[in-house]
């Protein structure tokens, strides 16, 4: 179990990270998210051992870890670059931690086979990295994090160079992976999907600090903040004396802040939302239309329906219950 207490780090007068309490069990995936600048990396770093903190611990299974250099923390690190040995074979690379912790000939030999099945690559191990397609390179990289059975494994964007249908299929491929050597992980990314497809717990930073932590269902069900919301990416963001002016339905126990989730609307003539249409945009399974009320508040509407609307038409829509967040300050 990682435990991280009280932790601040700081770049001369930067305070990059500030206070933060932080519990990993074992074999948890958590997802560190935010925009650039929040302090991931930063966090990621100290965590690893690469960057001192200012104040606060670190531990491991109890064990403090301030004194125990990045190479004797049995972490594994993967990042950006992959920083793979061009010359070397795929086994060489991935041999590579299990050559430093001075394995034998043979054991090296079958744990690279071992985790080049794992990672689905069978059969490479005498390619050299310059004939891999970057997918792959990824999947050498995993391996060679993995092969020296890290306690903790870290990632930082290590998908961020490649396509979105690549990364879409490899962060599936990367939980299944992780779940099945029950490895506990931090992975940084600033890309939602990303995390949401691979965390157990995905904790939003914002300037140093906690935002909010949770389950993917939790964070998306349950924006706490304003701020959280945005980050999401819900846009239909309205404050509840707004909404309740304009008639619409505001949740049981209401926040000052109300999000109706696009996709929760549905064309309906005793509807509470009496809008026009403002615009249309075709997003291959169906339209995002822009609807304005009365006093100009805009809503952006999932339209799965026939016809869609055109800009200027007018439409009574309701809003299934399930779909009304509450977002408080
Ligand atoms: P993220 O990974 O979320 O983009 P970082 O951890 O890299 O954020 O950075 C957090 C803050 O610390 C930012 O304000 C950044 O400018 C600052 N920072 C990061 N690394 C350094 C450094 N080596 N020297 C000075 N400031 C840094």
């Amino acid at each position: 179990m990682l435990e991280i207490k009280g932790l601040t780090v700081a770049y001369g007068d930067i305070v990059a990270i500030k206070g933060l309490d932080l519990t990993i069990e074992r074999g948890e995936i958590v997802c560190l998210l935010g925009p650039s600048g929040c302090g991931k990396s930063t966090l990621l770093r100290v965590i690893a051992g690469l960057e001192p903190p200012r104040s606060g611990t670190v531990t491991w299974d109890g064990q403090d870890l301030a004194s125990l250099p990045v190479h004797r923390r049995g972490f594994g690190l993967m990042f950006q670059d992959y920083a793979l040995f061009p010359h070397r074979t795929v086994a060489r690379n991935v041999a590579f931690g299990l050559e430093m912790m001075k394995q034998s000939k043979t054991q090296i030999a079958e744990r690279v086979e071992e985790v080049l099945a794992l990672v689905g690559l069978d059969g490479y191990g005498d390619r050299t990295i310059g004939q891999l397609s970057g997918g792959q390179l990824q999947r050498v990289a995993l391996a060679r994090s993995i092969a020296p059975s890290p306690h903790l494994l870290m990632f930082d964007e290590p998908l961020g160079s490649l396509d979105r249908s690549l990364r879409d299929r490899l962060v599936v491929e990367l939980h299944d992976i992780l779940n099945e050597i029950g490895a506990t992980s931090v992975y940084v990314t600033h890309d939602q999907e990303e995390a949401f497809a691979l965390a157990d717990r995905v904790l939003l930073l914002r300037d140093g600090e906690i935002e909010q932590i949770g389950s993917p269902e939790e964070l998306w069900s349950r924006p706490r903040t304003p701020f959280t919301a945005h980050f999401l990416g819900f846009r239909n963001f309205v404050t509840t004396d707004n909404a309740l002016r304009l008639g619409w339905p505001v949740p049981d126990i209401p926040g000052n802040h109300v999000v109706y989730r696009p996709d929760g609307f549905s064309l309906d003539d005793d509807g509470a939302f009496e809008v026009t249409t403002k615009s249309r945009t075709y997003r291959g399974d169906h339209f995002l239309v822009v609807v304005v009320a009365a006093d100009g508040t805009e809503l952006e509407v999932v339209v799965r329906w026939q016809p869609v609307p055109q800009a200027g038409e007018q439409l009574r829509l309701a809003m299934e219950p399930s779909a009304i967040v509450p977002v408080d300050e």
